[in-house]
This record gives C-alpha cells, structure tokens and sequence, in this order.
C-alpha cells in the first residue's frame, strides 16, 4: 500500500506544474465574475438578483480552488520523506519480492550480483523502494515486446573507487536511442501509449534528494542499463 501511494507522489516542483494548470482556470473564472458582478451593481438600479449569481459562482470558483489546494497539501503532508538506516540490498531484495510474479509472468529471468560488504546509508526507504520499482517495472515493460530472444535483468549492486554506493539495473530489451537519453528524464516524456512518462523524473528527484544521481546508458550486445549513486558518508574506503 506504501509503494502504491508513493507512485502516486510527485515531486514539489511536479506538483507546481500541474496545480498552476489546475487553479488558473477557477481564477480565471473568478476574474471575470467579479468584473461582472461590478457592472450589474454600477447598472441604474443595480442589478442585484445579477450580482447574487455573479456571487454564486465566484463561490463555487473559489471552492474548487480550495479544493485543489487542499488535496496537494494532503499528499505532501501525508507522506513526508523519512530517514532511516537502510541497507540498499534490502531495499532491492523488497521491491524485487515484490514483483516477482509480474517478472515470471513476462518471461523474465531475474540475476542478482549485490555486494556483501555494502555500508548502510541514511534514506527515505519508501522513495528508494519507488526507484527501483519504476526501474525494474521499466526493464519489464521493455522487455515484453521481444521476441524469442532472452529476456534478462540483471540487478547489481556495488561500491566505487571513492566508497559510493552504485545500483545497475540491465535489461535485454530494445535499449534506449542515443539522442533519447537525455529526453527519457523529462516529465511527460513516454513511449508508451498508456504512459505518464512521469516515471523516471520522479526517480531523479528522489536520487537528489538523497544526493545520489541516476543516469541510463546504453548496455551491450543490446538492452538499456540504468544506473544511480547513493553518496556514502560512513566508512569511505581509502587507498
Ligand atoms: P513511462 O514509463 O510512463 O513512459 P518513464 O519516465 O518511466 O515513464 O519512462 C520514460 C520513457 O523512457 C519510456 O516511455 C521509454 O521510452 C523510456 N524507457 C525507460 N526505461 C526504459 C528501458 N529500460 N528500456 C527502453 N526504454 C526505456
């Protein structure tokens, strides 16, 4: 239910976009209204059953506003990104539990190579559920569409030459164009005729957040690999 809702959360700045669209309209409407409702009452005599419907609406306007207001309040407030002392390792193990019929069903055989000796990090264990899931849930999709070639993910954990933690997801599905990748990170981009293409901009504010960075790239002989860094602040390896 958590993952669930946290799809359903996007980023402050996501969230701007789409209340800016929402609230113009009724502003827009309440504008006019009160333009009207100030002719009827300049009107001699005053035009007062007018001015009470112009009133009407302005109220109903205004509510909906409110509306609106109240109901992105409610998802922010709800769901206030904690910190906590997590392993990666576990977080991939949940999500990868989690989907693992969804992944049977389409055919999908699962590799996992997680490092043994990872450091725990400090994170929002719901949003870093949400990553993996869109990524995994990714791969799936783009996968589904092959044919009789083998359909792999392979999910890799590891830590780099200055201690950082580093998450690869690989897939043997059709992989991403060259001059997509950059495009395949902003809001609404999609490919897929149901899609939002919300995805995988919410999955790099989340790495942000967590002063992390998530990047694609292509993998070999074909398939997309997609690929984010947790900072790591706790025993740095050092040469
Ligand atoms: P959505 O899944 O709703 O389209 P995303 O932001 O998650 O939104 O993805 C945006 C686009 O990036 C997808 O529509 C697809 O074109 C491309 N994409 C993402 N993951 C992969 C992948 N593993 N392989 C190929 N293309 C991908």
């Amino acid at each position: 239910m958590a993952l669930v809702r946290a799809n359903r959360i996007t980023t402050i700045g996501q969230l701007a976009a789409s209340m800016s669209h929402e609230i113009k309209q009724p502003v827009a409407a309440i504008v006019t209204n009160v333009q009207t409702g100030l002719i009827w009452l300049d009107s001699v005599p005053p035009n007062l059953p007018k001015v009470q419907e112009a009133f009407a609406r302005i109220l109903k306007d205004a509510e909906r506003t409110a509306e609106v207001l109240n109901r992105i309040h409610g998802i922010v407030e709800s769901n206030p990104p904690s910190r906590e002392s997590l392993q990666i390792n576990e977080v991939i193990g949940e999500v990868i539990a989690l989907m693992r019929a969804q992944v049977a069903e389409s055919g999908v055989s699962v590799r996992m190579q997680l490092a043994d000796d990872l450091p725990t990090i400090e994170g929002d264990r719901i949003g870093l559920q949400q990553v993996m899931l869109n990524l995994v849930v990714n791969a799936v999709e783009a996968m589904s569409g092959l044919g009789d070639e083998r359909r792999e993910l392979i999910v890799n954990t590891r830590r780099d030459e200055s201690g950082d933690i580093l998450v690869c997801i690989r897939d043997s599905g059709p992989g991403l164009a060259p001059d997509h990748i950059d495009r395949i990170f902003q809001p609404f981009y999609t490919s897929k005729a149901g899609g939002m293409g919300m995805g995988l901009s919410i999955c790099q504010s989340i790495m942000e957040a967590h002063g992390g960075r998530l990047w694609a790239s292509a993998n070999a002989p074909r398939g997309a690999v997609f690929e984010f860094m947790l900072p790591c602040t706790q025993n740095r390896i050092t040469n």
